[in-house]
């Protein structure tokens, strides 16, 4: 046997030495200026990704839950009101909309591509729905033409949780490309530092076109207040902090090359396990830009495999390991085991892969030819 090397699920550290000296600089920068609380690089950083995302206003804020949480306050709906969420996404996205007051309802998702589509939001729609909230799940992009047409004929906001998707674009029916949230009233970024463009720390940001939005988010992420000790409305302590702002920025150009390397993996990924029987592999829809945040394949002996994977040094993660509509917080609100089966089989079934930019074609195929031995040997 050679020497077992290990494959991680991500490693910064080897992100952090391609970078050393830009990203040392862009922080003693701050701290020369010690102006630590929205000083000028947030201000920098926000117009930035705006620019990026094609939208008019960028507004940075703790994280990526605040960001959900901060757009749901301002638009201002109260109890009794619903909020359609996938069942399938990380917590923080229904936590958000629990937190600023309302009723999560969740919702079914596709099972090869994990994200809602029209089908299941409109199953879930009552006379009470006032925001439709899809997730771009894993870095690939919910289908928004239709979600949009649905939302837009019955009336209610479009919040795209985009934390996981930041750079994903898509196709839109009149053929321009539309990056991951910028169609909806507003978009949610999140840069916890395993993200696509992670700082070091937590960070979130909310992308809009509504520039009467985007005032009442500056406001109500210092506590609500306008200038001269004057509050009107009721806000949080939700900034982005000039140090995260810094480190992003610096990070920030690198994102292209970043998402390419890690589509690149997902490339090896494809093919190697294409046929290989047990495992599905994460279908990407037509008209998508896939950033591939996570590289998830389905298999029905999903705990062997990953058993297998860690003896060889090999780290996956499970994302999501529990449905939200089955989470004990949430018992109140009534649901069943079955009530949303293709994300409760998800749930028993979905393995995310090492995808992460530093990994390379000889990481990934490792971890591909593992997955194949695994199924050979039955
Ligand atoms: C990471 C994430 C969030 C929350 O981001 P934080 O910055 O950790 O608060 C929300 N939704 C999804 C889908 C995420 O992956």
């Amino acid at each position: 046997m050679g020497v077992l090397t290990r494959t991680p699920l991500v490693d910064l550290p080897a992100q952090y030495d391609t970078m050393r000296a830009e990203i040392d600089r862009a922080m003693a920068g701050v701290v020369e200026s010690q102006r630590f609380v929205l000083g000028p690089p947030v201000g920098a950083f926000e117009e930035a990704v705006a620019e990026r995302v094609g939208v008019r206003h960028a507004v940075g804020c703790a994280n990526g839950t605040d960001a959900i949480w901060l757009v749901l306050r301002a638009l201002g709906p109260g109890r009794p009101d619903e909020v359609i969420v996938p069942a399938f996404t990380f917590f923080g996205t229904a936590g958000a909309v629990w937190n600023a007051g309302l009723r999560p309802v969740f919702c079914d998702v596709d099972p090869e591509t994990f994200n809602v589509n029209a089908n299941t939001v409109r199953a879930c729609w009552s006379d009470r729905t006032r925001v439709v909230l899809p997730v771009h799940l894993f870095g690939q992009m919910a289908p928004m033409a239709e979600l949009l047409e649905l939302a837009r004929e019955r009336g209610a906001h479009m919040v795209e949780d985009a934390a996981q998707a930041l750079d994903a674009r898509q196709r839109t029916p009149g053929g321009a490309i539309a990056c991951a949230g910028a169609s909806g009233t507003a978009g949610t970024v999140s840069f916890f530092p395993t993200k696509n463009l992670g700082g070091y720390g937590d960070g979130g940001l909310i992308v809009t076109d509504d520039d009467a939005l985007a005032r009442l988010l500056r406001r109500l992420r210092v506590h609500g207040g306008v200038s001269g000790g004057r509050y009107d409305a009721v806000g949080v302590n939700s900034r982005l902090d000039s140090l995260q702002a810094a480190v992003l920025h610096a990070k920030l150009p690198r994102l292209t090359q970043w998402t390419e390397s890690r589509r690149a993996n997902a490339a090896v990924y494809d093919e190697m396990l294409a046929g290989v029987p047990g495992v599905r592999r994460p279908r990407v829809l037509s008209g998508n830009f896939h950033t591939y945040h996570q590289y998830t394949i389905r298999a029905r002996e999903r705990d062997r495999l990953r058993d297998h994977l860690r003896r060889r040094g090999l780290e996956t993660g499970v994302y999501y390991p529990r449905p939200l509509h089955l989470q004990p917080c949430f018992s109140e609100l009534g649901y069943r085991p079955g009530d949303l089966p293709v994300a409760e089989t998800a749930c028993r079934e979905v393995l995310s892969l090492p995808v992460f930019p530093e990994l390379g074609a000889d990481g990934a195929a490792r971890v591909a030819r593992a997955i194949r031995d695994f199924f050979r040997a039955g």
